[in-house]
């Protein structure tokens, strides 16, 4: 049987993986279908954390009667996983940190690899030249289990955005959390994903304030690397035309692309002391992370 070739973007929320998941979905060979951790949630419209959602597809259709995914829950009835218990995250933790332990290869963690089969299945209606599926889902933990399968393929693209915007955007968006815990958070997250893909030759690391500088030479890198036709010069457009059934992420999946333009929005609305200690706390790691990557060493 061929291997699924499953595109996965890892990060923290709020990194402006919906904006890369679109550009890299509007080539003909990808098709994107955006936070598929979500997946179960939309089928059986839980609402798992504060964030009250609407269920509604990309193609501005209710989930259960997108003709898409329709299609796919009738064949069968996939479980996908979105949280993992605290003893999973810390066991992939030590895994990613600790090199001597090896992990066991394991064939499934959750229904992902059968519904992978599926989606590609109807994917390929809607792009007769699909190779890649983009899941834009972004935990490392799900990254983690997914290299494990065998039978898929993944190329890990990690993407990075400074982490006082990310921070800023989480706590604006009344995210139940702490300045401090945000913080750590987005240093965690970023590290070990990170780490994740250190030695993968397929992975990829996006800078996102990086990219927003120069968008152009990054859909040329993705191009090459990934052998795919995403527009240089008409990407914003070629967004407007694609067909998308992206799961949950950012609303401008709705609103489309008119510009990138990285969001300081942080620069003005941390007050000085958030903005002095994520600063300070973060520089490292926004130096290792955010002011290089694959692009600019
Ligand atoms: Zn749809």
């Amino acid at each position: 049987m061929r291997k699924i070739k499953l595109i996965y973007i890892v990060g923290t929320g709020h990194s402006g993986s919906t904006l890369l998941d679109l550009i890299i979905g509007s080539s003909p060979e990808v098709f994107s279908v955006g936070e598929l951790y979500f997946y179960s949630v939309y089928r059986n419209k839980e609402q798992p954390d504060e964030v009250q959602r609407t269920f509604i597809c990309t193609c501005k259709k209710a989930f259960d009667e997108c003709s898409f995914w329709r299609d796919i829950n009738q064949k069968g009835d996939f479980k996908i996983k979105l949280r993992f218990s605290k003893k999973e995250v810390i066991k992939v933790m030590l895994y990613v940190l600790l090199p001597f332990l090896t992990p066991k290869p394991v064939n499934s963690f959750d229904d992902t690899h059968i519904l992978l089969e599926e989606i590609y299945r109807k994917a390929r209606q809607v792009k007769p030249e699909l190779v890649y599926i983009l899941d834009s889902s972004k935990s490392f933990v799900r990254l983690f289990y997914l290299l494990q399968i065998p039978d898929i393929e993944v190329y890990p693209i990690l993407l990075v955005r400074d982490g006082r915007g990310v921070i800023n955007s989480r706590l604006r968006m009344g995210q139940k959390m702490g300045f401090f815990s945000a913080t750590l958070q987005w240093v965690l997250n970023s590290l070990i994903a990170k780490r994740l893909i250190k030695h993968n030759p397929r992975a990829i690391h996006i800078s996102y304030n990086l990219f927003c500088q120069q968008p152009g030479e990054y859909i040329r890198m993705l191009n090459q690397k990934l052998n795919i036709h995403i527009s240089e010069e008409a990407f914003i457009e070629d967004v407007a035309k694609t067909e998308y059934h992206n799961i949950d992420g950012n609303i401008i999946k709705f609103k489309g692309i008119t510009e990138i333009r990285c969001d300081e929005r942080w620069k003005e609305e941390l007050s000085f002391f958030k903005r002095f200690m994520a600063t300070i706390l973060l520089y490292p790691f926004n130096t290792l992370l955010v002011k290089r990557d694959s692009l600019r060493k």
